[in-house]
């Protein structure tokens, strides 16, 4: 039996950053994960394929779209799909082996295979059975599914089988208008699928500020992607090649059937942690199946700490990365901290989509006073340039104090320039301190000061 001052079970960027936090704090470190590789859902099945296939299918809605017009000619670029598929796969697996290496380097432990927790202070792999003084649970999430849509994960998928389709489909209807949905169906709309995405709801990314919701479905209906809205999926019917999904309009019940060659369901994901035994230990949920936790992310038994996507809080990895070193503070004897009211959150299409903070919609049903200043990038030369003067920047702020209570924007690099703005949050800063922040010209964050001015005098350059 080995013992150790923390395990922690699942190597996601929850349990791999908190990993490597504790062990820079001097504490023996193990790791547990069940997945051949480390990264969790994250670097092996998530952000990193996706932003992957993302980017080489920009680049040939680029090729096709934009090199003319730059005076580049000649033919597109043809796909090779397997090859696509091997790029993906290779960025995966440089990244997973990334964090074999920050392990080494670290003195972390990775115990390989499936953990459960018999008691508090144990964690059982196989016929082991290893004692720690702190267990920290980071299993993350699986896809959710709906009543009557049975995944086969070769005609009806998650997202992880749309990261490894083994042909592009003609037809693919997308279950979900939210983050994974829009991301992969814009991949397969760039690489010529007929891409329909039926949404429950009549707004897409559900939650978003309501002008970006509005304008970004402009975008993507522009680049061919069909929306069927306001319609509860009922049921898909699949061959071993094709699949029926139906669908009822909510507003007058009518029934519909969509043809498809492959369905994605992506319709959320729910907190994972079959077989760990919680029930025997007595660690308490929350209503929506979440692990509960504390402020100091300790789970209803004492030792037990839980982070990332199996408790609440929005399912991104940096959420979880952020729980993740602010947990192996805690185990340390520190003071761990994160300020979820500073949280972004992107969409790595194009144009990216990105947010921190509070909505309008929020802060109405809040009653609090707020201003906006608004700035679209057709008035930045830097955008124009590269073809990118779709979309704007809001910032919004507290009428009175001038303080910045949010921000969104639809634009280019908007995941990169949001970050601006969530330093500013994180200072307590005014508009006017952003505006009067000298921004280097040309560039994308030109528009964000020209936003923060619009919170005040107004901006320049429109
Ligand atoms: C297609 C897709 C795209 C995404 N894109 C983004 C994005 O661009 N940006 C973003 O912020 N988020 C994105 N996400 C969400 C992100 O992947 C998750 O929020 C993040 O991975 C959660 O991290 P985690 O550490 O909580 O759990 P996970 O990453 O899910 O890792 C949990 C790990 O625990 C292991 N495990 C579970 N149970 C056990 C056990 N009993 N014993 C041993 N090991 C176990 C699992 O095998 C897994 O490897 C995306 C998700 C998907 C599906």
């Amino acid at each position: 039996m080995s013992s150790y001052d923390v395990i922690i079970i699942g190597s996601g960027p929850g349990g791999y950053v908190s990993a490597i936090r504790c062990a820079q704090l001097g504490l023996k470190t193990a790791c547990v994960e069940g997945r051949e590789t480390l990264g969790g859902t994250c670097l092996n099945v998530g952000c990193i394929p996706s932003k992957a296939m993302l980017h080489a299918t920009h680049m040939l809605h680029e090729a096709e779209h934009n090199f003319a017009d730059m005076g580049l000619k000649g033919k597109s670029p043809s796909v090779d799909w397997n090859q696509m598929l091997a790029y993906k796969q290779k960025t995966v697996d440089t990244n997973t082996k990334g964090i074999e290496f920050l392990f080494k380097k670290n003195k972390i432990d990775w115990i390989k295979g499936w953990a459960t927790v018999p008691e508090p202070g144990k964690v059982k792999v196989g016929d082991d059975i290893h004692e720690a003084k702190h267990i920290i649970i980071a299993t993350g999430s699986e896809p959710a599914s709906l009543p009557g849509v049975e995944v086969d994960e070769k005609v009806v998928v998650t997202s992880t089988g749309a990261l490894t389709l083994n042909k592009v489909p003609k037809k693919l209807v997308v279950i979900g208008a939210g983050v994974i949905g829009l991301e992969l169906g814009s991949v397969y709309a760039r690489l010529g699928s007929e891409v329909t995405i039926v949404e429950f709801l009549d707004a897409i990314t559900p939650g978003m500020d309501g002008e970006v919701q509005k304008s970004f479905m402009k975008l993507l209906k522009k680049q061919g992607i069909n929306f069927v809205m306001g319609a509860a999926v009922q049921r898909t019917d699949a061959t071993k090649t094709k699949a029926k999904v139906t669908y009822k309009l909510r507003k007058d019940d009518s029934e519909h059937v969509l043809d498809a060659d492959v369905v994605l369901v992506a319709t959320g994901r729910k907190p994972f942690y079959d077989g760990l035994g919680l029930d025997g230990l007595g660690i308490e949920l929350t209503k929506r199946g979440q692990i509960a936790v504390n402020d100091h992310w300790q789970t209803s038994v004492n030792g037990i700490y839980a982070i990332g996507d199996v408790i609440e809080g929005p399912m991104l990895a940096h959420k979880a990365e952020d729980e993740g070193m602010a947990v192996a503070e805690v185990v340390a004897g520190k003071h761990g901290h994160v300020n979820y009211g500073v949280i972004p959150g992107v969409i790595y299409t194009h144009p990216e989509v990105a947010n921190v903070g509070a909505t309008e919609e929020q802060l109405k049903e809040a009653g609090r006073a707020y201003k906006v200043g608004k700035f679209s990038f057709m008035g930045n030369a830097r955008a124009k340039a590269v073809f990118a003067g779709d979309g704007f920047v809001k910032i919004i702020a507290d009428k009175e104090t001038d303080r910045i209570l949010g921000a969104h924007i639809i634009g280019p690099a908007a995941g990169d320039l949001i970050h601006e703005v969530c330093v500013a949050m994180e200072f307590g800063a005014s508009a006017e301190d952003l505006a009067m922040t000298c921004h280097a010209h040309p560039t994308y964050s030109e528009a964000v000061r020209e936003a923060a001015l619009a919170c005040g005098d107004g901006p320049i350059h429109m």
